[in-house]
């Protein structure tokens, strides 16, 4: 039985840089139960590197199109490239996010004003315009996921200006669960446990973090990507229909502990 039901769907998939991105584990998962996956890329070294991993995939239904989300003009022309040639999309995972590298190594009482900005603009602001380019095409109502982490609500050393990123990442989740749940489409972000990725090198850290994962959490262990992309694959699926505006968190429950 098909529980997943999204064969032949079209799910947009933003934020793969490497085999290691979080947003490939659920590309890999999307693929298995038979989505067309379109993938967006920002530098041409991603593009590559998903070519290369998609060598492995020449029977499915892929696509590698460049957004930079920094730019109300290249997701204005991803998306209409994007619909125009399927019609219909389905789903979007939006795993972007970036933060200049100063303002995670120094105090957050330091941030500049541009900092500031661009971590907003790049990774809260951006899940707003890439909804509002997505919706024309998104005419059989569908599901929007972004990535969040646990530093939106707590403070997390080195986190810094990327918390408050996803505070606001998280609140305009529930904006435009509001704004958009009228035309049938959902908005939840998973809030992930943390993982070894190209991100995750900018927090300086991380590697504290993942210790305390492992002693504190009631799972005693941090968890896999796999694991968030089983979430994620589940919340752009039909398995999570009455689900929308929600933070869930994929962290083996180490947000409920005190
Ligand atoms: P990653 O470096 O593999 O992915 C980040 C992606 O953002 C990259 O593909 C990068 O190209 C893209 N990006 C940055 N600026 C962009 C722009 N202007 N336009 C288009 N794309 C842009 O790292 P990841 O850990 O897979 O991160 C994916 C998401 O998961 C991020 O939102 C991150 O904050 C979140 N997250 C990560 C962890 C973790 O521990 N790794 C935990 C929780 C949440």
């Amino acid at each position: 039985m098909d529980v997943f039901q999204l064969k032949n769907k079209n799910i947009v998939v933003m934020g793969v840089a490497n085999e290691r991105s979080i947003a490939w584990g659920i590309a890999k998962k999307l693929l298995e139960v038979g989505a067309n996956v379109i993938f967006t890329y920002r530098k041409e070294r991603s593009k590559g590197k998903i070519e290369k991993v998609l060598a492995a995939y020449t029977d499915h239904n892929t696509d590698v199109i460049e957004c930079d989300v920094n730019s109300d003009e290249s997701i204005a022309k991803a998306f209409n490239e994007i619909g125009g040639k399927y019609g219909v999309i389905h789903g979007i995972v939006h795993s972007v996010a970036f933060a200049h590298a100063e303002d995670l190594h120094s105090r957050f009482v330091e941030t500049s004003r541009d900092g500031y900005a661009f971590a907003q603009d790049t990774s809260a602001y951006s899940l707003v315009a890439v909804a509002n380019a997505a919706r024309p095409f998104m005419t059989e109502g569908g599901s929007i996921v972004t990535m969040s982490y646990l530093g939106a609500e707590r403070v997390l050393d080195g986190y810094n200006v990327m918390g408050v990123a996803k505070a606001a990442l998280e609140a305009s989740t529930r904006y435009l669960a509001h704004d958009l749940g009228v035309e049938g489409i959902r908005v939840n972000a998973i809030s992930a446990g943390a993982i070894r990725t190209l991100a995750a090198k900018g927090v300086p850290s991380f590697n504290t973090i993942l210790h305390q994962i492992e002693e504190k959490s009631p799972l005693k262990r941090n968890v896999t990507s796999e694991e968030v992309a089983n979430m994620t694959v589940v919340m752009l699926s039909q398995l999570s229909s009455g689900v929308t505006g929600e933070t869930i968190y994929v962290d083996s429950g180490y947000n409920i502990m005190g």
